[in-house]
């Protein structure tokens, strides 16, 4: 249950010496040559912290950018920030076969490495426990097949929260689903998933936090608005300004997703989370 790291079919990947962010805090001594398969959140969180112990760190990820998933400015100032604590970052690379100790890159470069780091996701944890034996149809990804009350949709007698339900994979998603799917499940209740303020938040520094619909490049119709830290006194006095807090606003002018980039950006996401899931406008955050 749950999810585990998920294992791209790299040829050679699979026989190859590797760690995941499950058996990486096994290590007793700091690699020296670590270089990380993925630069999303997980990969860029590590691969910070390994470099600032001391390791030297290589990412190498298929994207064009690291954290893909993220606004293009906040991947930025995460990318120059990695750059400046000395991590390499090998983007727009696909690996498509490990050899010995080596990546071997499309277009036949290699990446050698000491220690090996597979950081491309989370795969649901649904096989080996017996749910095709509750006619529960496991669905594309490997997610179970719930509705929108974490019901699975083959087996109404079977409800999921967490990794495994095909909703975003957080801590505080699957803490919530847990209390839905139970409360539904045993009193009956009609309580539905709720997608459009689930806050996200990636611990480097500088922080990513977001929440709501995509800020850059944002979807047609949604105006944005940002303010740089750099223009603010607090940021500048304390001598941080790589930054920025960015609004999303829908046409009546309710604000629907963010992305703030900085110190604490995660705490300072609360008020706008709350924003997002209320319907308030910017005039009420700003009132
Ligand atoms: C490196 C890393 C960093 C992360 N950082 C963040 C973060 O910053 N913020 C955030 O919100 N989320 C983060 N996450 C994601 C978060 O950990 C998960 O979304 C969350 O733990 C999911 O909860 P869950 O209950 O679905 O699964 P899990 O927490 O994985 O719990 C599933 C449990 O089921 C057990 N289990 C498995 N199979 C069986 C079985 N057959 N029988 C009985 N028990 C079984 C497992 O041992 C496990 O204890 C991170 C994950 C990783 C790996």
């Amino acid at each position: 249950m749950g999810a585990t790291p998920a294992m791209p079919p790299i040829p050679g990947l699979a026989e190859a010496d590797y760690l995941t962010s499950e058996t990486l805090w096994d290590l007793t001594e700091l690699p020296d040559d670590l270089v990380i398969l993925g630069g999303g959140s997980i990969g860029s969180e590590l691969g910070q912290a390994f470099a600032r112990l001391g390791a030297k760190v290589t990412i190498v990820e298929g994207a064009p950018r690291i954290m893909p998933r993220e606004d293009e400015d906040a991947g930025a100032l995460v990318a120059a920030a990695l750059e400046a604590d000395g991590v390499t970052l090998m983007t727009g690379q696909n690996v498509s076969a490990v050899e010995g100790r080596e990546l071997v890159l499309e277009g036949g470069a290699r990446v050698p490495f000491g220690t090996l780091l597979v950081a491309v996701g989370r795969s649901p944890r649904t096989t080996g426990f017996g749910l095709d034996k509750l006619g529960v149809e496991i669905v594309k990804g490997g997610f179970f097949d719930v509705d929108e009350h974490l019901r699975s949709k083959s087996n109404p007698k079977v409800w999921a929260a967490g990794d495994l339900s095909g909703y975003p994979q957080f801590t505080h998603t699957a803490s919530s689903h847990g209390s839905l799917a139970a409360s539904n499940a045993i009193l009956g209740l009609p309580r539905k998933v709720d997608t459009s303020a689930i806050p996200r938040v990636t611990f480097t520094h500088p922080e990513v936090a977001a929440v709501g619909v995509a800020t850059n490049p944002a979807p047609d119709g949604i105006q944005i608005s940002t303010v740089q830290h750099s223009h603010t006194d607090r940021a500048t006095a304390e001598g941080q300004p790589d930054g920025f807090a960015r609004l999303a606003m829908d046409s009546s002018g309710k604000i629907v997703g963010a992305t703030i980039v900085g110190p604490r950006a995660g705490e300072s996401l609360g008020e706008i989370t709350l924003a997002v899931a209320k319907g308030l406008k910017t005039r009420d955050l700003a009132g």
